[in-house]
C-alpha cells in the first residue's frame, strides 16, 4: 500500500509546508484539511493546520517524523477564512502556518478544544428613538443596502459628527433583517464601552466586542458565538478580521485611515486591505468610513474601484469649528503656550465650557540636558533620547521602555545643572494648574491610562465636569464625543511638516482634523487654535483654508510626481543585528542576489538605516523595493524569496519582509 503523508502548515517563520506520517490506527483519508495537528518540530512540539494529504514527499525516510496527535474532527477554520489566510500568506509572502495562527484565538493555538459552553448572550429589549436621516445619510444607506447581495466597496467620507455611525447602524439593521451578521472594525483606541453601548442600545440582538484586552477564554467564546451565528454583530480591532461567521452580510471599517489597522510585527498585514479582500471572497458589501480618508482609498475612488459616498454636513444642529493660527515666532509664550491661547482658554472656561489641549508627546520633557557640557540623556539600547517623566520621577525610553532613575548630576561632566527641555503632557499639566487652580485638569495619555478601565474612568470624569481642561495625546483625538468642548488648542502642529517619512504630512492632516473634530459637536460652536512656527506652510494653509479634500488632492499630486504609494507599490526588507555591519551586509547580499535579473520595472534602494537606526540594542537597516505595478512587485518578491530560501542555513541576522509598509 502506498504511504500517506500529512502536509501541515506550522507556526514558524519558515515559509513552506511540512510533511509528517499520520499516527498509527488513524485512517489518513478520513482526516479533513483545516483540522489542528500536534507534531514534533526541531526540539519542540507545535500545533499546525492540516493542508492536504499526499502520497509523495521530498523528506527522506530517515528524517520523516510522525504526528503526535490529531486534535480536531472538524476543521477549525471555515472555508472563507482559509481562503483569506491563503491569500494573505501569498500576498504578504509570509509563512502560512503563522497566518493561520494569527487567525485563531490563543486558546485554539494552544490546542484547547474548539467548543465552549456559551454564556447566555445578553440582549437589549428597548430600542432608542431614531433621528430622521438627512438626505445624504439616506442616500448612503440606500446605496449600501442595495449592494447587500454582492461585493462592493464604499468609501463613506464624512466629517466628524456628520452621522457616519448613524449610517452604519441603519445599514446593519437592514442586514440583520436578512438574518445576516455584521463585522465592525475599529481602531484599538476607539473601542470603548461607549462605542459598544451605542450599538447595544440600538439593537435587540447580541453585540459582542473582540479586542486584545479580553481574556483568552472570552475571546474564544466570542469567536465561537460568531461562528455559530449567535453573535449578530461583532465589533473588534484589527485581528477581528479573521473572525468566522455563519452568515456574514456586511463589513464596516470605521476610521479606515487609522494607522493602527496595520500590524507592525511578525505577520505584517493591513486589516483594512484584508477586509476588502474578505468582502470580495464573501460576496458582500464593505463600508470604509472616515472624516479623513487615506490617500489609498481616495485613489481607489478615482479609479472607480470604490463607490464614493459623502456626508458633507454635520448631523443635527452642530456646526463646524472655526480655525485660527497662532504664529509662535512672534507670540509671547510660557512653557510653549501663547498668551492668546491662554486668554481664549480662560474665556471659554469662564463661560462654563470645556477646553481641550492636544500635545502629541507624553512625559514631562522630551530631553534632559546638561547646561554645562550639553550632554543629553540617551537610551543605552536605542538611538533615542530618554524622556524625563515627573510622576513617577525618572527617565524612560519610549521605544524600548527602558527606565532609569533621574540622575542627580551630569553623567559626562558631573555638573549639577541638568535641565528638562521641551514640553510634554505632564509639564503642560503642571503649568496649567498654576494658571487655573480651580479648574479640573484631566490628562489622557498612555501613562495616565495604563491601568485597566483607567481610560473609561477619565472619560466618565470628563463627561461629569462641565468646566474642565482636557489635556492629552492623540488618544484624546480619536473617536470620542466631547459635546462640552468649545475650544481646541493644538499646542504644536509642526512635527508632521518636516519629516523623513513621506506619509507624515498625510497623518498630520488627519490628526489635526480629528482633533478639531472634537470641538463644537453638539449645539455649541467650536474654535480651533493652532500654534505653529510655519503659518505660511502651503500644506497647512491648504488644509485649514480649503479643507481635507483639497489637501489630499495636493498630496496625491505630490505622490504621483514622486512615484510614491499609492501610485506605486512598495515592500521593505528590514534586517536587525547587534552589529550594524551585519545588517547592512545581509541586505547588500539580498540586493546582489537579484541584480542579475533586475529590470527597469522594479527599483531597489538601500540598504539604509531605519528612521530609528537602533532599537533594543539592535541595529536596523532597510532595503526598499518598489514597482509601478503590483503584479510585477509580487512576482519579483516571489523569485527573490525563493533564492533567499536556498541560502537559509547561512543567514545569521533577523529579517522580515514588510509588504505595503507604513513607517
Ligand atoms: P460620526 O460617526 O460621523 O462622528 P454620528 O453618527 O456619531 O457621527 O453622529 C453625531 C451625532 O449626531 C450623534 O449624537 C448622532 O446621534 C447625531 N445624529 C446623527 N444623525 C442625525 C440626524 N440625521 N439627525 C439628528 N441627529 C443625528
Ligand atoms: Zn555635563
Ligand atoms: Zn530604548
Amino acid at each position: 500500500m502506498e504511504p500517506f503523508y500529512l502536509r501541515i502548515a506550522l507556526p514558524t517563520p519558515l515559509r513552506g509546508l511540512f510533511d509528517y506520517l499520520p499516527p498509527q490506527r488513524v485512517d489518513p483519508k478520513a482526516l479533513m484539511p483545516g483540522i489542528r495537528i500536534k507534531v514534533p518540530f526541531q526540539s519542540r512540539t507545535l500545533i499546525g493546520i492540516l493542508v492536504e494529504i499526499t502520497t509523495s514527499t521530498t523528506v527522506p525516510d530517515e528524517k520523516m517524523k510522525q504526528v503526535l496527535e490529531v486534535i480536531d474532527e472538524q476543521p477549525v477554520l471555515e472555508a472563507d477564512i482559509d481562503q483569506l489566510c491563503q491569500w494573505a500568506a501569498n500576498y504578504y509572502h509570509h509563512s502560512l502556518g503563522e497566518v493561520y495562527a494569527a487567525a485563531m484565538p490563543a486558546l485554539l493555538r494552544k490546542g484547547k478544544p474548539a467548543d465552549s459552553k456559551m454564556d447566555l448572550l445578553k440582549t437589549n429589549e428597548q430600542q432608542e428613538k431614531l433621528p430622521t436621516l438627512n438626505d445624504a445619510q439616506q442616500c448612503a444607506v440606500d446605496m449600501i443596502t442595495k449592494a447587500k447581495d454582492h461585493f462592493q466597496t464604499f468609501l463613506l467620507d464624512g466629517v466628524t459628527g456628520s452621522g457616519k455611525t448613524e449610517v452604519y447602524l441603519r445599514v446593519i439593521d437592514e442586514i440583520l433583517k436578512l438574518d445576516k451578521q455584521a463585522l465592525v472594525l475599529v481602531p484599538e483606541i476607539s473601542l470603548t464601552p461607549q462605542t459598544i453601548a451605542r450599538f447595544r442600545s440600538r439593537f435587540s440582538v447580541p453585540v459582542l466586542a473582540l479586542h486584545s484586552n479580553m481574556t483568552e477564554l472570552a475571546r474564544l467564546k466570542v469567536w465561537l458565538a460568531a461562528k455559530k451565528g449567535d453573535a449578530k454583530i461583532v465589533i473588534g480591532t484589527r485581528s477581528a478580521i479573521f473572525t468566522p461567521f455563519a452568515n456574514l452580510g456586511l463589513i464596516i471599517v470605521d476610521e479606515e485611515h487609522d494607522p493602527s489597522f496595520k500590524q507592525q510585527d511578525r505577520f505584517r498585514y493591513h486589516a483594512r486591505d484584508l477586509a476588502v479582500m474578505r468582502a470580495s471572497l464573501n460576496h458582500i458589501p464593505i463600508v470604509l468610513g472616515s472624516a479623513t480618508p487615506s490617500l489609498e482609498s481616495i485613489l481607489n475612488v478615482k479609479r472607480e474601484r470604490y463607490h464614493y459616498l459623502s456626508l458633507p454636513m454635520r448631523a443635527g444642529n452642530a456646526v463646524l469649528p472655526q480655525y485660527q493660527m497662532i504664529d509662535l515666532r512672534y507670540a509671547k509664550t510660557e512653557e510653549g503656550i501663547s498668551d492668546v491661547l491662554l486668554k481664549t482658554m480662560r474665556e471659554n472656561l469662564d463661560a462654563g465650557n470645556q477646553v481641550m489641549l492636544f500635545l502629541n508627546r507624553r512625559g514631562f520633557a522630551p530631553v534632559l540636558y546638561c547646561a554645562d557640557c550639553t550632554w543629553i540623556a540617551g537610551c543605552a539600547r536605542c538611538e533615542a533620547r530618554m524622556v524625563y517623566h515627573s510622576k513617577p520621577s525618572g527617565l524612560r525610553c519610549h521605544h524600548c521602555d527602558s527606565r532609569k532613575k533621574m540622575p542627580s548630576c551630569c553623567e559626562q561632566c558631573g555638573a549639577d545643572n541638568l535641565q528638562p527641555v521641551g514640553l510634554g503632557t505632564q509639564r503642560l499639566e503642571q503649568m496649567l494648574q498654576t494658571h487655573f487652580p480651580s479648574v479640573p485638569i484631566i490628562r489622557v495619555d498612555r501613562d495616565s491610562t495604563q491601568r485597566k478601565d483607567a481610560l473609561q474612568t477619565l472619560l466618565d470624569q470628563i463627561h461629569a465636569s462641565p468646566k474642565a481642561i482636557l489635556l492629552g495625546t492623540q488618544m484624546l483625538a480619536k473617536g470620542h464625543h466631547f459635546p462640552q468642548v468649545t475650544l481646541v488648542g493644538m499646542v504644536e502642529a509642526d512635527s508632521g511638516l518636516f519629516s523623513a517619512d513621506f506619509r507624515a504630512a498625510e497623518q498630520m492632516g488627519q490628526l489635526l482634523l480629528q482633533v478639531a473634530g472634537r470641538a463644537g459637536r453638539a449645539e455649541k460652536p467650536g474654535t480651533v487654535l493652532i500654534q505653529t512656527r510655519h503659518p505660511d506652510h502651503p500644506l497647512l494653509k491648504t488644509l485649514i483654508e480649503e479643507g481635507y479634500q483639497r489637501f489630499s488632492e495636493v498630496l496625491l499630486t505630490e505622490r504621483e510626481q514622486a512615484l510614491l504609494p499609492p501610485f506605486s507599490y512598495a515592500a521593505m526588507f528590514r534586517a536587525e543585528a547587534h552589529a550594524e555591519k551585519s545588517a547592512s551586509e545581509f541586505l547588500t547580499g539580498v540586493k546582489k542576489m537579484c541584480s542579475a535579473w533586475l529590470t527597469d520595472a522594479v527599483t531597489v534602494f538601500g540598504p539604509v538605516p531605519a528612521l530609528l537606526a537602533k532599537r533594543k540594542g539592535l541595529h536596523c537597516q532597510q532595503l526598499f523595493v518598489q514597482s509601478s505595478h503590483r503584479g510585477t512587485l509580487q512576482g519579483f518578491l516571489k523569485r527573490l524569496l525563493a533564492e533567499m530560501d536556498k541560502e537559509k542555513g547561512k543567514q545569521t541576522v533577523k529579517w522580515v519582509l514588510d509588504v505595503d509598509p507604513v513607517a
